[in-house]
């Protein structure tokens, strides 16, 4: 019998076990229960095996921003597969949605970020920027600027280049990360490590460390930083906003170029086009990928400014995926910039629904285990804890509340992720009023559960 939606849960999750190896998955958390089978969606809402409809409140993984279910994006993608299939941009070739969307992204970025390099993932374009800014110095005589500083619980991907980039110590302790010339800082998560200093101190502290670690290092040896706006797999974490007006200054000042990872902010997340517009950033490279094509098909990009272009374009840059630039993959994300601009989206998350979810999900802190509501846009996270006052983390293992607030939200039909106690969301972008109600209901009945 061939495996469809139509065979019983329990006999999908039964071969799902016996093959299917989860990624960031410890599997005997699936072990009696087996994975809940997904097996259609539109809008917000996911529909399992059962017949369940479920809340996605995580966008996927950071990335439907149009929503599920959107005809014009399997029809761009089926008109791009009969027209041309695949072709590659290496060797003196191009093809019409490679040229097209990467003016669109050059009309879209901030600045003087007008080039585009394409990958198929955003780990993928993170270990393009290694490259690229290392080889960017090595270009222009200074060879031993190579090292690159990184932040503590940052996310820049699972790639050996771009894991070890990240500042996950969990995936940092498996397979040999990080490599050498990546340097970690402190992350500004004012909640968890601020102590007794105000959120101002606190942001200024934390961009200092950035100074002080090129002075260790010698900053005729530091390539470039590299960070999210706003960190998201860490937990969504909002920097204090003295934080990034010190950070840029001494980029500028210390001759670093900076790498705004905009994975997850990108593409309307934050209430701009970019992350970088919200908090008033100027990076030299933006990584992208997610929302660019609301994960309808694979593509992450790397979006370099002129100066950094015209160096790399002197020289033979000896990198490129077989996908780089896929035209199918160009075609979709075209036509969800399209759907994105057309329908005013990333407008109405600025102006409407994200300040009404604002509004929403500030107002989980009158809950008794909620201690903290960052929110930028359509990102937010919520720190719990058994004491407000005292910033108190649980007395159990760090994460365990917040899992088993996850497992009850999941049981509600509300998909909420977990960092450690800090539970987050980042839903579609085209959530509705109404479905941002359900939401918060749902949470907050979630959190009761667990009194
Ligand atoms: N950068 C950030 C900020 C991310 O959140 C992610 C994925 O979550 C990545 C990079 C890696 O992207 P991908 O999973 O497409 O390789």
């Amino acid at each position: 019998q061939p495996i469809t939606n139509h065979l019983p849960t329990a006999e999908l999750q039964a071969l799902d076990a016996a093959h299917h190896i989860h990624p960031f998955t410890t599997q005997s958390e699936l072990a009696g229960k087996g994975a809940r089978v997904i097996t259609g969606a539109r809008g917000v809402m996911l529909r399992d095996s059962e017949g369940q409809e479920i809340l996605d409140a995580m966008a996927g993984l950071w990335c439907v921003n149009i929503g599920y279910g959107r005809d014009e994006l399997a029809e761009a993608a089926a008109r791009q597969m009969r027209e041309l299939p695949y072709y590659n941009t290496f060797f003196q070739t191009t093809h019409v949605p490679a040229i097209a969307l990467s003016a669109k992204l050059a009309e879209l970025a901030p600045g003087n970020l007008n080039h585009v390099f394409y990958a198929g993932s955003g780990s993928e374009a993170n270990d393009t920027n290694l490259r690229m800014v290392r080889t960017y110095w090595a270009e222009r005589g200074k060879p031993e600027k190579q090292v690159v500083i990184s932040r503590w619980n940052a996310y820049h991907g699972s790639s050996v280049g771009s894991g070890s980039l990240g500042g996950m110590k969990g995936m940092h302790a498996q397979g040999g990360l990080p490599i050498p010339g990546i340097e970690h800082v402190d992350q500004p998560n004012w909640w968890a490590e601020g102590g007794d200093m105000s959120p101002e101190e606190f942001g200024l502290e934390r961009a200092r460390q950035l100074e002080a670690k090129i002075d260790e290092i010698g900053e005729d040896r530091v390539a470039a930083f590299i960070a999210e706006p706003v960190q998201g797999a860490g937990g969504v974490i909002v920097a204090p906003d003295s934080y990034w007006p010190e950070v840029m200054r001494i980029c500028r000042e210390r001759d670093i170029l900076f790498i705004a990872d905009e994975v997850i902010c990108g593409f309307g997340r934050t209430g701009e086009w970019f992350g970088s517009q919200t908090l008033d950033l100027t990076p030299d490279i933006m990584t992208i990928a997610k929302g660019l094509s609301s994960g309808y098909q694979p593509i992450g990009a790397s979006i370099v400014s002129d100066a950094v272009a015209e160096v790399i374009g002197n020289c033979e840059f000896n990198h490129g995926y077989t996908y780089s630039g896929h035209p199918v993959a160009c075609a979709v994300a075209l036509e969800n910039l399209r759907i994105l601009e057309e329908e005013k989206i990333v407008d109405r998350v600025r102006e409407d629904t994200g300040p009404y979810l604002r509004q929403k999900f500030e107002a989980l802190t009158d809950h008794p285990m909620v201690g903290e509501a960052k929110i930028v846009g359509m990102m937010g996270s919520l720190a719990l804890t058994p004491d407000k006052s005292a910033r108190a983390p649980f007395a159990a293992d760090a994460g365990t509340v917040g899992f088993m607030t996850r497992e009850r939200c999941f049981a509600n039909n509300l998909i909420m992720r977990h960092v450690g106690d800090r539970m987050i969301i980042s839903p579609p972008l085209v959530i509705s009023k109404t479905e941002i109600d359900t939401l918060i209901d749902r949470a907050w009945r979630s959190l009761d559960e667990g009194m």
